[in-house]
């Protein structure tokens, strides 16, 4: 199918990017294009204006300041995948880069499109959720940020406001005692995971606690397994699948009953990632 017939405007600014939002009311803007045009062609979104944000600048970039990792809301995924900041600063990122879909892909989508587009099946949106992480929004009213577990609001719906843009995200730099851990299963390499798991935590020897695991792929947005979470923290591994607190819904890719039985197998894989010691 071809989409719907659509202007297109290159924002200069970010100040120009927001008033087009609010004269074009069901504008959209285009980062890497590895969402939105699949849905244009697929008519599912008939916007009348796309407005192209990848000529602002101030919205690129990786840096590492005041505690914090923050990533340019148009970096790319494979930008991400190759950043030394990452990999030192927010690992959890850098592992969960290369099962976002293949390397074409990763070329042309951004960090920003992936959490404003909040798709379920999604690995970065976990891993935001997972490191307690916050995203940064500019509109008419000026900026402001939101944490990640205020965020993702439902199925492809997050807090952002009609008229923003997403700016960058932001999470805690890692410290020596920070680990991470990231897994999920996909039919093939590079499809969007049945489920997967985002977790990070703090660990003294074998011991964890602030342990945060975020599921993908059983719900309308990333979930966290609070009890699970408490369970790995004060028993162990098979009491936290055990705790796994989980309502899955079947969907094309698996029945719930499969999604919750893969759920512990990824808890395990990703538990023994959190305990290994450096
Ligand atoms: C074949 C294929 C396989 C894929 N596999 C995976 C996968 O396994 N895992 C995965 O996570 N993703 C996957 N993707 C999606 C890919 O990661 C996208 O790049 C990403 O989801 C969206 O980023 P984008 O920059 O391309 O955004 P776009 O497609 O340009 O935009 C997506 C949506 O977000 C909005 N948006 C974009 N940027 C901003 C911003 N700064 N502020 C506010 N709103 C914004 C747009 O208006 C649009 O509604 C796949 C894509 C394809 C085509």
């Amino acid at each position: 199918m071809k989409p719907a017939p659509f202007a297109y405007k290159r924002a200069r600014t970010l100040d120009e990017a927001v008033a087009l939002l609010g004269e074009h009311k069901d504008a959209r803007l285009l980062a890497g294009g590895q969402s939105l045009i699949a849905t244009l062609n697929m008519r599912l979104s008939t916007p009348s204006l796309l407005v192209d944000i990848n000529g602002i600048s101030g919205l690129a970039g990786v840096a590492h300041k005041n505690g914090k990792v923050e990533i340019g809301a148009l970096v790319r995924h494979a930008e991400a995948e190759r950043s030394e900041l990452i990999a030192k600063y927010a690992a959890l990122i850098a592992r969960a880069m290369p099962h976002i879909g293949h390397a074409a892909i990763r070329n042309r989508g951004t960090l920003g499109g992936s959490i404003a587009f909040a798709d379920p099946a999604a690995e970065l949106p976990a891993c935001l959720l997972a490191l307690d992480g916050e995203v940064e929004a500019s509109g008419p009213q000026g900026k402001r940020t939101i944490r990640a577990q205020d965020f993702f609001k439902g199925l492809f719906e997050t807090a952002l406001g009609p008229q923003e843009v997403l700016t960058a995200i932001r999470v805690p730099a890692a410290g020596k005692d920070t680990r991470v851990g990231f897994a999920e299963l996909a039919r093939r390499h590079g499809d969007y995971a049945i489920v997967g798991l985002a977790a990070s935590a703090r660990a003294d020897g074998k011991k964890l606690s602030d342990v945060r695991l975020a599921y993908f792929g059983v719900g309308a947005t990333p979930m966290r397994a609070r009890k699970a979470e408490a369970a790995l923290a004060s028993g162990g591994v098979e009491a936290a699948v055990a705790a796994l607190d989980l309502d899955p819904h079947d969907d094309i890719q698996a029945t719930a009953k499969t999604k919750k039985h893969l759920a512990g197998v990824l808890l395990r894989r990703v538990a023994n990632q959190l305990l290994e010691t450096r």
